[in-house]
């Protein structure tokens, strides 16, 4: 999709750009049928479908681009950092053994800083393109509540103004959380959430990671490839968080250390202070208690997490429910507490993904129109754009034995796959999980090269309810990795062939 916007975005940016000139404000004597409070991919998408489906429709967006998190400070400029400092490892550490001699190879970090601002450059105002051409009113500024039908909106430009609305959308987002205990102040310079690592200035000597989930490893990651030495810290006893399968994060972990990061599981950070010689002294301990530990680091990452974001919308005053983790309370159908008001992506339940907030967003907008919706929450795929990739959807199998449920395992590795040997790249491998009585898959985990365009094919069987032996039986084109994902299907109900 985001692709299609920048094919869009470029044939036509003569058009965009006089139309962004040109922007109206809603008045509370035109009321919109529907608002959408936040313009990242769970508002963006509500309000682009809630036009599409012809109801009369504005985002207020405070930020001054569109996108939310995941275009400006997320998924998109994290990924061209991975991208691009994987190409500069490669060249560097890879290339000699496939037959291509490059010498003086050096790192140009304000333009891969730069190339990282273009992608999001051209994104964003891609959006605001697709806002004209499907009749949104893009409102720039910050929304509050006067009532549930009244917005008040302090716009960027100054002054403010007020809409009405018959329906909202709340699409807040998130925030990056704070240190629990609140003793690491983040300064986004030395001590650095996840918006101030995409900006480092220069590569780090010694770079610790607060946390290892995907942000953290992902990150440390880029820095790692372009220099540093990455120390992650982690709580729990695995790596990559909530979702992941434990084969797959052991084998993760073991490669990420072939890499040269460094790990120390079962730890807990207790404080950071920042020391005369430039340093930042971080003090650990066991996450069982005891065993003291200091490790120094020029730059420190906190990636502990990120939290709902519903500051300044007023939202006690007109009775919106929040849970005790701060997360609006919503039914199945999106709504709030209050009749009139929905909300979807990272600020209410469920995994903080762009793609989970996207499909939220058409959801609400046809439940809108038509009173119907759907998004299917156990088909929601996980990635981590690391080098190898892993990604997974469904249920894993510690998940499948709690609950109690037979299950059979497919597995199929990356070394015996004819692409992968071709490419020099076969670490990892495809596991499918599929219930013993009937044959339906229930789980795909995979680790490899290219995992994260290849779970698409297990989120599409999952969809529509197919077993191991039906994606076993239909033929994958050869010589490709996503023969891997029909082997593993294969020794699920059967036995692989090439392995
Ligand atoms: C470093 C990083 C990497 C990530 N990588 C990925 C990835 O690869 N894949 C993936 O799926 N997810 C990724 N995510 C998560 C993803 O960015 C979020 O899940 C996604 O952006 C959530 O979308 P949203 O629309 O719910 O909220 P957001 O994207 O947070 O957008 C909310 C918007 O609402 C605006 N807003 C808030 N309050 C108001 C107000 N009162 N008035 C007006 N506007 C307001 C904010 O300015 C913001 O722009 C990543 C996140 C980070 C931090």
């Amino acid at each position: 999709m985001l692709q299609r916007i920048t094919q869009r975005n470029s044939l036509r940016s003569v058009q965009r750009l006089r139309w962004t000139s040109h922007r109206n404000y809603a008045t509370p004597s035109e009321p919109y049928e529907v608002v959408v409070i936040g313009g990242g991919p769970g508002g963006y998408v509500a309000a682009i479908k809630a036009a599409q489906l012809g109801l009369k429709t504005a985002c207020i967006e405070k930020r001054g681009s569109l996108g939310g998190t995941c275009l400006n400070v997320g998924c998109i400029p994290s990924k061209a950092m991975l991208n691009n400092s994987h190409m500069y490892h490669q060249a560097q550490h890879d290339m000699k053994r496939r037959g291509i001699d490059v010498s003086g190879v050096s790192l140009n970090l304000p333009v891969m800083l730069q190339a990282k601002d273009a992608a999001v450059a051209g994104l964003t105002k891609g959006i605001e393109f697709l806002f004209k051409q499907n009749g949104v009113d893009y409102i720039k500024g910050a929304a509050s509540f006067v009532s549930p039908t009244r917005i008040s909106v302090q716009l960027l430009e100054g002054g403010g103004t007020e809409v009405d609305a018959k329906s909202v959308i709340i699409a807040t987002g998130s925030e990056v959380a704070p240190f629990p205990g609140g003793d690491i102040p983040i300064d986004e310079k030395q001590i650095v959430s996840s918006t101030g690592v995409l900006d480092l200035q220069q590569v780090p000597e010694r770079l610790v990671v607060i946390g290892g989930g995907i942000i953290g490893l992902e990150m440390g990651s880029v820095w790692s490839r372009l220099g540093a030495d990455v120390t992650v810290v982690e709580f729990l006893g695995a790596i990559g968080g909530a979702g992941i399968d434990g084969e797959v994060a052991k084998q993760f972990q073991r490669l990420l250390t072939k890499q040269g990061l460094k790990f120390k599981l079962n730890t807990k950070v207790v404080s950071a202070e920042k020391t005369d010689d430039g340093k930042v002294s971080l003090k650990m301990e066991a996450a069982a208690g005891g065993k003291e530990e200091v490790l120094d680091a020029d730059v420190v990452l906190v990636a502990v997490g990120r939290r709902p974001y519903v500051e300044g919308l007023n939202l006690e005053a007109i009775g919106v429910e929040m849970d005790n983790k701060g997360r609006i309370v919503i039914d199945d159908q999106f709504n709030t507490s209050v009749k009139n008001i929905k909300c979807i992506g990272d600020v209410t339940f469920g995994p903080m993904l762009a793609h989970k907030a996207e499909e939220e967003g058409i959801a609400a907008a046809e439940f809108l129109k038509t009173g119907h919706g759907h998004v299917n929450y156990n088909a929601i795929p996980s990635v981590v754009y690391t080098h190898p990739e892993v990604a997974w959807v469904g249920k894993t199998e510690q998940e499948l034995k709690t609950a109690g449920v037979q299950f059979s395992v497919g597995k199929f590795n990356f070394s015996a796959n004819s692409r992968a040997k071709t490419n020099l790249d076969t670490e990892g491998f495809v596991k499918i999980l599929a219930e013993k009585e009937t044959d339906k898959i229930l789980g795909v985990h995979i680790i490899g090269p290219n995992a994260g365009e290849m779970i698409s094919e297990g989120v599409l069987a999952m969809e529509y309810g197919a077993s191991a032996e039906d994606v076993a039986r239909t033929s994958h084109a050869h010589p490709t990795l996503s023969e891997a994902f029909k082997e593993a299907c294969m020794a699920a109900f059967a036995k692989p062939i090439h392995m």
